[in-house]
């Protein structure tokens, strides 16, 4: 298992949901530490280096913005929140501060922990990102810029195969509309998405056998996109 022995840092000031936390995270063969305040996580962060934070919002001491913001400031280490339902503008602050992705309380013990593989795994990876992709019965090589299906070769555009390559950085996890405008088109296009939700479109056409209801790129409402693939490259 790559993923044993990885640290993570637990920010929340909840004794209850830190304790879930940790034994969901600990039976997964995570070491866990844990930080109650703002000012602790930051102190935890500097001196343990976790592989990982994951972070309540609503601290006693400080926003977990603030954590967020001053953490991203030095650190590339992934970061997952934990935010409540009713929180979409937070939610959407937190991505911008640098956050990697969010899982909303109240959590599955699954969902969590898919969230927290996927943020590892591309921590490991670092910048570089999948070659070759398996999305159900279409095989796409991104380092060729070539897609199978199972009626042979699909013909990606340029721009679709820059969108794919963008989603595929951050596999498995959310990335927002508008770093996939500015990255894909430019930060001049920022605001306009249209062009974007005609890509996506097509490319479900392309990938997925039900476009309707599409399994590896998926929407994530009002944020942005995320892309799933079967297995790990
Ligand atoms: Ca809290």
């Amino acid at each position: 298992m790559t993923e044993a022995m990885h640290q993570i840092l637990v920010i929340e000031d909840e004794p209850g949901i830190r304790n879930v936390l940790k034994v969901l995270l600990e039976a997964e063969r995570y070491r866990v530490i844990q930080a109650d305040t703002a000012l602790r996580a930051e102190i935890e962060t500097r001196s343990h280096k976790p592989d990982l934070l994951l972070i309540d919002l609503g601290l006693p001491d400080a926003d977990g913005l603030t954590v967020i913001r001053r953490v991203r400031a030095w650190s590339p280490v992934p970061i997952v929140v934990l935010s409540a339902r009713t929180m979409e503008d937070q939610k959407i602050a937190a991505l911008d501060a640098g956050a990697d992705d969010y899982v909303t309380k109240p959590f599955s013990a699954a969902e969590l922990l898919a969230r927290v593989r996927a943020a590892l795994r591309r921590n490991v990876r670092g910048a570089k990102q999948a070659d070759t992709l398996k999305l159900g019965e279409v095989r796409l090589d991104l380092g060729k810029r070539e897609a199978h299906g199972p009626a042979g070769e699909l013909h990606l555009t340029p721009l679709e195969y820059r969108v794919i390559e963008c989603l595929a950085r951050h596999l498995g996890s959310i990335v927002m509309q508008n770093q996939l405008i500015r990255e894909v088109w430019g930060p001049q296009r920022q605001g306009d998405s249209r062009g974007l939700r005609v890509c996506i479109k097509n490319l479900r056409g392309k990938l997925e056998s039900d476009p309707r209801k599409p399994r590896y790129l998926v929407t994530e409402a009002g944020l942005g996109y995320r892309l799933r693939a079967d297995e790990e490259p």
